[in-house]
């Protein structure tokens, strides 16, 4: 399946720009969805994880209507608002917003407890267009007059279904009192349930819906095969995948940009044509690459997690993991770049003894076990391969990843540029 460009989303020029300063080259599948309703100026209830592109999918119709809204310069009254649950999100929408309202004149600030109140408000008096903000702290805002609701016209909620976990239904109760009947509200949740719908009954008015695939689930697809085997003997087994089982075109994942460019270059010594896609490419370079991949002409695309990110290549059969990710979700975001639109794919992980731990997590994750084989010719050499002691039972294995999730950052220590 392929989604609209941007342009196509009818989204200004300005905006356009920014995007494809960032590399974006085609919306996501919430953005495609979400984008024109939002600028027709309709309620959304929308189902999304963290790493669908939900928040650009929000955040770029809301500065287009606040870009064409006519204002008033000098007083600047808030009119757009994106509730969120916690401190850590605030600060990573409003950067966003600042990343893509680039050059749009428009300003925006942030909101959040355990801070001095007084620096929040003195960023305030200046006018903002377009708050971030946690809901207690914003109450303490209103109560102490800093603020008004009076003017808004776009109301967000991010996160919906960890707000609610986390007990703020007082909170936003308050909130709405103070808030304009007549306005546009938007509700975006990794999770649906009836607590949910009982609050977007309150909220929304006559809502679309828009629901993406969970990253956590993947499509049934696409065959999932581990390969064990010695990492020194990891590089001649994907050339033979590639060249002699005819894998191709394939995308391969590395997990850094450095070990990208080094697997591109050793394919391209054994012959077959590969480039490497990732954040230190410009933009015009990946786009180039982008275009001979989907036109047939590379047999390997080598990417990273991240510059794989919103990648829409259809007919895609072939996806190759290097290594396990470090972050279990990147898998299930990998595999499911194949076995679109009705395709069967094949995803292939090639596993060596150190990433034990890695393909427990993603078995956790996915809830279910990933054997491994052997390829014919590419044996590991026992006397090397210790067994790995496997866990008991399933709920074994995802307590160990939740504590490790929980826990230490392990899933962010190895992490390198990506
Ligand atoms: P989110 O789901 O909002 O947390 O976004 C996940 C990541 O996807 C962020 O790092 C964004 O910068 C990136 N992203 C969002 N939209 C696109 C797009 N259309 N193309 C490429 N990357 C994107």
């Amino acid at each position: 399946m392929s989604f609209a460009s941007f342009a196509e989303l009818t989204l200004s020029p300005r905006l356009q720009q920014t995007l494809r300063e960032l590399g974006y080259a085609q919306p996501t599948p919430i953005q495609a969805r979400a984008i024109p309703t939002i600028l027709a100026g309709r309620d959304l209830m929308a189902g999304a994880q963290t790493g669908t592109g939900k928040t650009a999918a929000f955040v770029l119709p809301l500065l287009e209507l606040l870009m064409q809204q006519p204002r008033d310069e000098s007083l600047r009254p808030i009119r757009a608002l994106v509730l969120v649950p916690t401190r850590e999100l605030t600060v990573q929408v409003f950067d966003s917003v600042a990343r893509y309202g680039q050059g749009t004149g428009l300003t925006s600030a942030l909101v959040y407890g355990g801070v001095s109140i007084a620096a929040q408000v003195d960023a305030l008096k200046a006018g903002v267009d377009l708050l971030i903000a946690t809901p207690g702290r914003l109450l303490d805002h209103l109560r102490q007059g800093a603020l008004s609701l009076g003017s808004l016209r776009h109301l967000v909620f991010d996160e919906a279904d960890r707000m609610l976990d986390m007990g703020f239904m007082d909170e936003i109760t308050a909130l709405l009192r103070q808030i304009p009947a007549d306005r546009q509200t938007l509700l975006f949740s990794a999770t649906c349930d009836d607590n949910l719908f009982a609050l977007s009954r309150v909220l929304l008015r006559d809502p679309e819906l828009i629901e993406v695939a969970p990253r956590n689930t993947t499509a049934a697809e696409i065959e999932q095969r581990v390969y064990a085997v010695d990492g020194d003997r990891k590089l001649a087994l994907i050339t033979h995948l590639l060249k002699v089982k005819g894998y191709v075109p394939a995308l391969v994942f590395s997990r850094t940009r450095q070990g990208a460019d080094q697997l591109a270059q050793q394919l391209g010594k054994a012959g077959i044509n590969a480039l490497a896609f990732h954040g230190d490419l410009s933009q015009g370079a990946r786009e180039k690459v982008l275009l001979a991949f989907r036109a047939g002409t590379l047999q390997a695309l080598v990417a990273t997690d991240v510059a794989a990110r919103g990648l829409d290549i259809s007919d895609l059969n072939h996806v190759i993991n290097m290594e396990f990710p470090f972050v279990a979700e990147d898998y299930v975001h990998r595999i499911g770049r194949t076995g679109r639109a009705g395709n069967k794919g094949l995803a292939i992980t090639l596993f060596s003894p150190e990433d034990a731990p890695l393909l427990e997590k993603v078995e956790a994750v996915l809830d279910t076990r990933l054997p491994q084989q052997w390829f014919p010719g590419f044996e590991p050499d026992l006397s090397r391969f210790e067994p790995q002691p496997r866990r008991s039972s399933k709920a074994a294995q995802k307590q160990r990843a939740r504590k490790q999730a929980l826990g230490g950052n392990s899933a962010k220590a190895g992490k390198a540029k990506r």
